[in-house]
């Protein structure tokens, strides 16, 4: 379903083209003109996953497509785009995200949901970088986002725990369904950013399943690879996350 948009919005998004005119996200050059989204340069070398490849689910989790491989450029990207305040990415990620929902789990979901950061991450970010993934995927999903879980325990973010094990045992407990009303009898689609052991999707869609949910897919915009070099940044030291979004 195309996303429609009021005559105001259209106008709005044009004004700020002026104003800020898109970027690459991956190389975060100007896009030339007539360009969209991603840059001629860019889109041919992206570490593209491959659709035809089995990949990796997870307890609790059906199947999980990602469309990126978690790696430069991707991650430089992904960087900015979490600690650096590029929120303008998010369209443009979620794009992405929504096609390779389209193409590898067509039929297989009927509510859309995230994994959602704890209140006091969300305040030190000033957004919800996944929440905003799945924002911009619901319109070209044709379905609404529903806020299905709560991050209920703060500990350390799951990016800067490289173990397996550590990684479990920290996300264990740390979700709640908000509204199993709202999930029981339905196959979820669950969006998160980055997933690298797929723990943290495992313990979210325990939780669902807790909570009712017939099953449980999800949709990442990149997988990285447990114990390699490339897994998911860890995050600036508290308080530092500002200052880094204000270098930009
Ligand atoms: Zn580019």
């Amino acid at each position: 379903m195309e996303e429609r948009k009021s005559l105001p919005r259209r106008t709005a998004d044009a004004l700020l083209d002026l104003l800020f005119p898109p970027r690459c996200p991956f190389c975060d050059r100007l896009l030339p003109e007539g360009e969209q989204d991603i840059c001629h340069v860019c889109q041919p070398v992206l570490p593209w996953t491959d659709p035809g490849k089995a990949e990796p689910a997870g307890e609790f989790v059906d199947k999980c497509v990602s469309p990126l491989w978690y790696r430069d450029p991707v991650r430089a990207s992904f960087h900015r785009y979490k600690f650096g305040g590029c929120r303008d990415y998010a369209p443009v990620y979620a794009a992405l995200m929504a096609q390779c929902v389209r193409d590898r789990l067509v039929g297989e979901y009927d509510l859309l949901t995230y994994v959602p950061l704890s209140r006091k991450r969300r305040r030190q970010r000033g957004y919800d970088q996944v929440r905003l993934l799945a924002e911009g995927m619901a319109p070209l999903l044709g379905l609404p986002v529903t806020e299905t879980l709560d991050r209920i325990r703060h500990d350390p973010a799951q990016s800067g725990l490289t173990e397996e094990s550590a990684r479990r045992a920290n996300v264990l407990g740390a979700y709640r369904a908000t509204d199993p009303g709202a999930v029981r009898g339905k196959r979820v689609l669950l969006a998160d950013d980055v997933v690298t052991t797929g723990s943290t999707l495992s313990e979210c869609a325990r939780v669902l399943r807790s909570a009712g949910a017939a099953g449980v897919v999800c949709v990442t915009l990149a997988r990285a690879r447990p114990g390699g070099k490339e897994t998911a940044p860890a995050a600036p030291p508290p308080g530092r996350e500002r200052d880094f979004m204000n270098s930009f």
